[in-house]
């Protein structure tokens, strides 16, 4: 018998499981691949990173540009991938293959909600409006108290220097208040982004109750009403 084994009930578990406080992350990036290689490479990054962590991916569902790559990074390292998608949206020329589990959903309103939904965090890869869309709107939602969740911004080749720059601005003319420009987390690599979102602590001024929202989603804007989880 080995006398220097430490007895069973004080073994550390094994270190390849990273445990994460997400369970499930939504990403938001663009349609489009980009004209750098490191942008396609930070969305397979991004999955991979996800994978090694045991989260699960929700996004907008489709093959098309950065939302393939992670997508496909995220199924291929064997986690869930959720893609949210509008009927309209849904014809392969549009959107092509998506991998996974496909929600239908009624229009672009209802895929928001339905990701915001799903997710524990938000992670914007670069993108074009449709991207920048959904990041300030989640962004807006931190900012009223609707949710708590976490929303970061990877920053890769600097992509979103010009955005940040203007952010500061707003603050500097007092249009956003310093402690609403914390709610954005940026960092260069998923790892740097997600090892920050993980030790996020929420600060707003909970100016929306969940009572207003709930009140919003009845009035049509989603069918759910646990957003603000
Ligand atoms: P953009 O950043 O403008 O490329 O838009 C990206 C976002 O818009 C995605 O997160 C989707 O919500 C949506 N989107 C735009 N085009 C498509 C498409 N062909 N298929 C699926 N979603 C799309």
């Amino acid at each position: 018998m080995d006398h220097h084994q430490p007895p069973q009930h004080h073994r550390q578990p094994p270190q390849a499981e990273m445990k994460s406080r997400f369970k499930r992350v939504c990403v938001f990036c663009g349609s489009s691949p980009g004209n750098k290689p490191s942008y396609q490479l930070a969305a397979i990054q991004l999955g991979n990173e996800l994978v090694e962590r045991n989260i699960d991916l929700v996004y907008g569902g489709g093959s098309v540009g950065l939302m393939g790559l992670v997508s496909q990074a995220v199924y291929d390292g064997g986690r869930h991938v959720l893609g949210v998608i509008p009927k309209t949206l849904m014809p392969r020329e549009i959107t092509g293959e998506t991998v996974g589990e496909v929600r239908p959903v009624s229009g672009m309103h209802q895929r928001k909600a339905e990701m915001a939904r799903q997710a524990d965090a938000f992670i914007a890869l670069p993108g074009g409006y449709g991207t920048l869309e959904e990041l300030l709107e989640v962004i807006t939602w931190a900012q009223l108290g609707i949710h708590d969740k976490p929303v970061g911004l990877l920053n890769v080749d600097g992509y979103y220097n010009s955005l940040l720059s203007f952010i500061d601005k707003a603050v500097d003319e007092g249009f956003v208040t310093p402690s609403a420009r914390h709610i954005i987390i940026s960092a260069q690599t998923a790892h740097e982004l997600i090892s920050k979102l993980e030790e996020y602590v929420p600060k707003h001024s909970g100016v929306a109750s969940k009572l207003s929202w709930e009140m919003e989603q009845q009035l049509g804007y989603t069918t759910k009403s646990d957003i603000s989880r």
